[in-house]
């Protein structure tokens, strides 16, 4: 028998304590940062020979350092692109991490990776690819991006006349950071056509019409945006796809925030195109309501990205007998070793249901709508874009980018609001100008207002 260690069991609680009322709190408040040496003079040591104890330590996560974090779920937070995971979805977090459960393979993870499968049946059912199509949950858009670009190379290089080509993808200016990144991970080029706008089969064909004969040859892939980061820009997938078919190019399309808006009956049909998709990127932990962190890759052809990702080696093997025989997630992606992360959204689906998933996202939209309106009528502000998506671009007649730039750090101060600005081009210029981007269903019309009438 185990001995009952009563500390631990009063520790347990406690965090079980802290957990309940930070996701069912409505009133939590927007941390502000502090230096780290600040912090360093608030704590002190913590990391010492003995430890100084779970309780100690916890107190000092909850009187200092869970206070200089901004919660990301906090209905005034539109910077960047928050989060708001479902209740459900936490609660199911913890019960992942309790599991100690190993998600590379179906053989000690079958019931986590069964579970993540059935949500990923779902996304995969939104995005109208065939048959056949299936992704895995990755740590978010960037490891996602990777792994379908890791694939689309590796392809594209089974052909003995590519091989010793340094690989080329195209895309926009509007594409998320992270292809660029990953194009170095992989020492492939980018080449970015010049539009932070809708990017369209027109550009793209004139793109590649304007390629040197070797140029031509080492471009493999085409990346589109199912909705930017910045302004929520869904580039014309329809007419890039008959690109990429006619050029024999892959196919990838990022829609890592944009994603959760397949599921929403009122914008899907901007995503016209997207079933040509060779691979797509959708991050869950955006507007799909899961905790951090839990992107998703899905592939028209699952087999491509087993070829180019499955991971061979000796100890491996046992892992691969009768009985075993099931999805290994680890084939499908970077990475081994993984947690089941799509276990969290499994729950919240089946708990909620997807038509609650579909009403929040919905939700998302309406309040970009209704800023655009209040934006329109308010004389001290002017849209710089119609709202796409949940992104609203706009601007404070008469300000500076110093302007905004205070007006963030006065909000984020007070604890009030987190909205950052962003840069919006035109031509030449860049032009520094305010942005919500809405993931919460529970903003207010009231907190929206409340926004603006701080830029007074
Ligand atoms: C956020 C985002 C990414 C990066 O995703 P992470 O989950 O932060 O790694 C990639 N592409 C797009 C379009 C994004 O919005």
């Amino acid at each position: 028998m185990h001995k009952i260690d009563m500390d631990l069991v009063e520790m347990t609680l406690d965090v079980m304590k802290y957990a309940i009322d930070r996701i069912s709190s409505s009133k939590i408040k927007i941390g502000k940062p502090k230096k780290a040496e600040e912090l360093k003079a608030l704590v002190g040591e913590t990391i010492t020979d003995k430890g100084v104890g779970g309780e100690y330590a916890f107190d000092l996560w909850k009187k200092y350092l869970s206070k200089t974090n901004v919660p990301v779920d906090h209905p005034r937070n539109l910077a960047f692109v928050p989060a708001a995971p479902t209740r459900a979805a936490v609660m199911f977090d913890l019960v992942t991490s309790a599991s100690s459960i190993h998600g590379a393979y179906w053989m000690e993870g079958a019931g986590g990776i069964f579970c993540e499968n059935e949500a990923m049946q779902w996304i995969v059912s939104l995005t109208g690819l065939p048959k056949g199509a299936f992704g895995v949950f990755t740590s978010g858009g960037t490891a996602a991006n990777l792994s379908a670009m890791v694939t689309a190379r590796e392809h594209w290089r089974e052909n003995d006349i590519f091989k010793r080509e340094k690989g080329l993808i195209i895309t926009s200016i509007g594409a998320h950071s992270s292809i660029k990144a990953m194009a170095k991970v992989i020492d492939v080029d980018v080449l970015l056509v010049d539009t932070e706008d809708v990017l369209h089969g027109a550009e793209l064909k004139q793109t590649i019409e304007g390629l040197t004969d070797h140029e031509r040859k080492r471009l493999f892939a085409v990346v589109a945006t199912g909705g930017t980061t910045n302004a929520g820009i869904i580039d014309d997938l329809n007419t890039i796809g008959t690109i990429c078919t006619q050029e024999n190019l892959w196919f990838h399309v990022d829609a890592a925030y944009g994603g959760g808006a397949l599921a929403a009956n009122s914008v899907r049909h901007l995503f016209k195109g997207i079933e040509k998709a060779d691979s797509i990127t959708i991050d869950p932990h955006k507007w799909m309501f899961s905790p951090y962190d839990c992107g998703a890759v899905i592939y028209r052809n699952p087999e491509l990205a087993k070829k180019a990702h499955s991971q061979e080696g000796s100890y491996l093997d046992i892992f691969k007998d009768e009985g075993a025989h099931g999805f290994n997630p680890t084939d499908y992606q970077i990475q081994l070793t993984r947690r089941v992360r799509g276990l969290p959204l499994w729950f919240s689906l089946a708990a909620n249901g997807t038509d609650k998933y579909k009403e929040a996202i919905e939700r998302g939209l309406e309040l970009a709508q209704i800023a655009g309106r209040l934006i329109e009528e308010n004389p001290i502000v002017e849209l710089v874009r119609e709202p796409s998506l949940s992104c609203v671009l706009y601007r404070r007649i008469g300000w500076e980018p110093e302007d905004y730039t205070h007006w963030t750090y006065k909000n984020h101060k007070k604890g009030f609001a987190l909205v950052a600005p962003t840069k919006w081009r035109t031509g030449n210029t860049f032009e520094t100008v305010s942005r919500f981007c809405f993931i919460n269903p529970d903003t207010t019309e009231d907190d929206i207002n409340a926004i603006l009438k701080s830029m007074e």
